[in-house]
């Protein structure tokens, strides 16, 4: 048995103090097997396209292999422009990846992060730039885009490129075309690392075209995909069953934190009014709503201020709240891959966590067939009780 072979410590990858510094603070013992997979490779400067399953600590792998790489003089004075940019494909993730490099920049006070997002007024953002000098960005598509359209940030200096969720991102055409611009406003030597739990075939090679000679990290295999330490359930009823079984279930469940997810924002807003007024005190996010509403909310729930969140698929990826151990699709997602990212906010980092469907049409049933499939996950009818030791 060689210990030194095995004993893989966060100490392996001969980061920065300040960081070693800081993944202890934070709690980090050991690298996850991502972590441990690409983290070399990410330090070293290579272009990286990257699929591991949700919770498994992706983040980590771009912030430490940034902040390790990035050399800010605290004493230059001579700013110009960010040298990293992050792309997310919402608000919420945005303001929580910003969250992550502060963290994990504790001890390496000098470097400055700032988060780019939509719905605040832009005017604001523009003064902030100048005012923050950031070196690391974290934006949504939509605004920075506009920011650099009016030449008010300098992307020049941009050395590392990051898109997470890179499938969602760069699916949709508008959002694609947004990164495409932001893209070319880069230097073309640069480092480019994208991340997702799940990538389309026709949308890894959409990626590998803004890569050059990528290493390619695929920890798991698509059918590998399901997180194990999920219990996963549906329950088949009527529409207009679904409220009233709701109810049963958050009356029955122990549960620390619960997802609540829905097709659109009428049917968050309703159902959470509905919620509030039978006294279960819950939450809802979704894209109507005002930007600083969101995140107030987004912090709220992340602070454990209410234990249920009523959410359209805004909140389906990426979003990392620890305490989350139920989550229901009231609705079912529109998607296979979909189904898996939202039911991945449960279950964080290897946690166990439970979730419930709902399926109530034929429609339903095709996408619950397909999840099954596909990642080779048994769901079954919820049963009469649940053993609470199993979430
Ligand atoms: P992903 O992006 O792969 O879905 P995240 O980066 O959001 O996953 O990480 C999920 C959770 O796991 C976060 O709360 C993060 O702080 C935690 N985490 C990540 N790496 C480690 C580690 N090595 N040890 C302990 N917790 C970790
Ligand atoms: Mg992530």
């Amino acid at each position: 048995h060689h210990v030194g072979l095995h004993a893989s410590g966060f100490k392996d990858f001969l980061l920065k103090k300040e960081l070693y510094r800081a993944i202890t603070q934070c709690g980090f013992e050991h690298p996850s097997e991502v972590q441990q997979e690409t983290l070399p490779q990410a330090i070293i400067g290579s272009d990286i396209l990257c699929q591991a399953k949700s919770g498994m600590g992706k983040t980590a792998v771009f912030v430490l292999s940034i902040l390790q790489q990035l050399e800010i003089d605290p004493e230059d004075n001579d700013y110009k422009g960010p040298q990293v940019v992050v792309i997310s494909h919402t608000r919420e993730l945005a303001f929580q990846t910003k969250n992550e490099f502060v963290r994990f920049s504790k001890f390496l006070p000098h470097i400055r992060v700032m988060e780019i997002m939509g719905g605040i007024p832009v005017r604001d953002q523009r003064k902030d730039l100048v005012e923050k000098k950031p070196h690391i960005v974290v934006a949504t598509p939509g605004r920075l885009n506009q920011l650099v359209n009016e030449k008010k940030i300098n992307m020049k200096e941009v050395r590392h490129f990051i898109i997470d969720e890179c499938d969602r991102v760069l699916k949709e055409i508008s959002m694609r075309r947004d990164v495409q611009k932001i893209f070319l406003s880069t230097p073309y030597d640069k480092q480019v690392m994208m991340f997702t739990a799940t990538l389309p075939k026709e949308v890894k090679s959409v990626c590998k075209k803004f890569m050059s000679n990528p290493i390619e990290i695929y920890v798991d295999d698509e059918t590998k995909l399901t997180l194990h330490g999920l219990c996963q359930h549906y329950v088949k009823l009527e529409e207009k069953q679904k409220t009233q079984k709701l109810m049963d279930l958050l009356d029955a469940l122990e549960f620390n934190q619960v997802v609540i997810f829905v097709a659109t924002t009428k049917r968050a807003e309703a159902l959470n009014d509905l919620l509030n007024e039978v006294n279960f005190p819950s939450l809802t996010i979704h894209s109507r709503l005002q930007q600083k509403v969101r995140i107030e909310r987004y912090q709220k729930f992340k602070d454990f201020d209410a234990r249920i969140l009523v959410s359209t698929d805004v909140f389906g990826r990426g979003i990392d709240i620890e305490r989350v151990n139920i989550v229901i699709n009231y609705d079912m997602p529109e998607d296979s891959d979909s189904y898996l990212h939202r039911v991945g906010r449960a279950g964080r980092f290897g946690t166990k966590g439970l979730t419930i469907t709902f399926c109530s049409s034929e429609n339903d049933s095709t996408v619950l067939h397909e999840v099954q499939e596909r990642f080779e996950v048994n769901i079954t009818e919820l049963p009469e009780t649940i053993n609470i030791s199993s979430y």
